[in-house]
């Protein structure tokens, strides 16, 4: 089969390798139909994640058909649609049992093999699911690749972090940055009931797609951030701020934002060895920080239980689509914004 494999720093390749089989009676194959290319995958191709062994197959975000399934597999067999978050759980340790998905002790992330071991990504044919009854959800007909796609990775990711800034309805809230992640938190945020939602970003088509989801968009070339969200909370500062972004600077301006006793959503993958805030400021703010990775399959499911995926047009932000031999073109593309590119996904078959 065909998939995009790293090279190295910066270089995707097209690559032939060998196809997926069932190791385990509990794995499926799934024939993928549609993989994204993720902020996350960024890291790896700029070699600021090292340990990812070269011949790796790229990517952690998927929808498409089992193909094959194993003896032991018994919610799903060939032909069924499905989706998949980008790891694997067991659904049955305790991490999976608190809801904390992204934490089990047998999950794997999809995309990363380290001398050897690990999972094999998506951007590719098919794909290898292993504990494939907890990991993968069905994709029902009334949902599109495109939302299915957004539900394994960043709607969840987005959801959960509106879900940890505590949103009440009469408070003022603020996102910082206005990518996949954050656009996708806009949309939580109002759905959870932010009635004043400020959303944070340098580039202007980026607030549009935030104002057209219900956010009031501040452009931080143009205006003084601090300064307007001081003047819209009587000089308090946000009741909530959700850190999508991952850089000590987004973190330093999400406390100078907050007011005390308020809440801090960090998503953001951050590489920092320290806090961009001291102790004592987190003590002068009475700050509430949550963080952390995404159980993106407890959230996922959840949402699927709901409307809320057809009711939003969250595949909005998907302005770009590739086939899998342009890989290498899509992550030029994505990484470098190109033609106000702001998820872009492979269509792999
Ligand atoms: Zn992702
Ligand atoms: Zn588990």
């Amino acid at each position: 089969m065909y998939a995009l494999t790293f090279g190295g720093k910066e270089m995707i390749e097209y690559s032939n390798v060998s196809d997926p089989q069932l190791l385990q009676p509990t794995d499926a194959i799934v024939k993928i139909t549609m993989a994204g290319i993720c902020g996350s995958d960024l890291h790896v191709y700029h070699g600021r994640e090292t340990g990812l062994d070269h011949g790796t197959v790229m990517g952690h975000e998927f929808t498409g058909i089992v193909e094959e399934a194993g003896r032991d597999v018994r919610k799903f067999k060939k032909g069924t649609r499905v989706l998949s978050p980008f790891t694997t759980s067991c659904g049955e340790c305790f991490y999976c049992r608190i809801g904390l998905t992204c934490r089990c002790e047998k999950g794997n992330l999809f995309g990363w093999v380290e001398k050897g071991h690990g999972l094999h990504g998506a951007q590719s044919q098919y794909i290898r699911v292993p504990m494939a009854d907890s990991t993968l959800l069905p994709l029902s007909n009334d949902l599109s690749e495109r939302k299915g796609l957004l539900l394994g990775d960043v709607f969840s990711t987005g959801y959960f972090c509106a879900d940890n800034a505590g949103i009440k309805p009469s408070s003022v809230y603020a996102v910082i940055g206005c990518g996949p992640v954050g656009l996708m938190t806009v949309i939580a945020a109002k759905h959870l009931g932010a009635s004043t939602l400020f959303a944070i970003d340098t580039i202007p088509e980026r607030l549009a797609m935030a104002k057209n989801f219900g956010a009031v968009p501040l452009n931080a070339t143009l205006v003084n951030v601090k300064e307007e969200i001081l003047n819209n909370t009587h000089g308090r500062g946000a009741d909530g701020v959700m850190e999508v972004v991952g850089s000590s600077a987004t973190l330093k301006l999400a406390i100078d934002l907050l007011r005390p006793g308020g809440t801090i959503s960090s998503v953001g993958v951050h590489t920092a060895k320290h806090f961009s805030f001291s102790p004592g400021e987190a003590y002068d703010k009475n700050l509430i920080y949550k963080s952390g990775r995404c159980p993106a399959h407890y959230y996922a499911e959840k949402l699927l239980r709901t409307e809320v995926p057809q009711r939003y047009a969250i595949e909005d932000i998907i302005t770009h689509q590739f086939s899998l031999q342009q890989g290498a073109k899509a992550y030029e593309v994505f990484d470098k914004k190109l033609d106000n590119c702001i998820k872009a996904v492979l269509m792999t078959s």
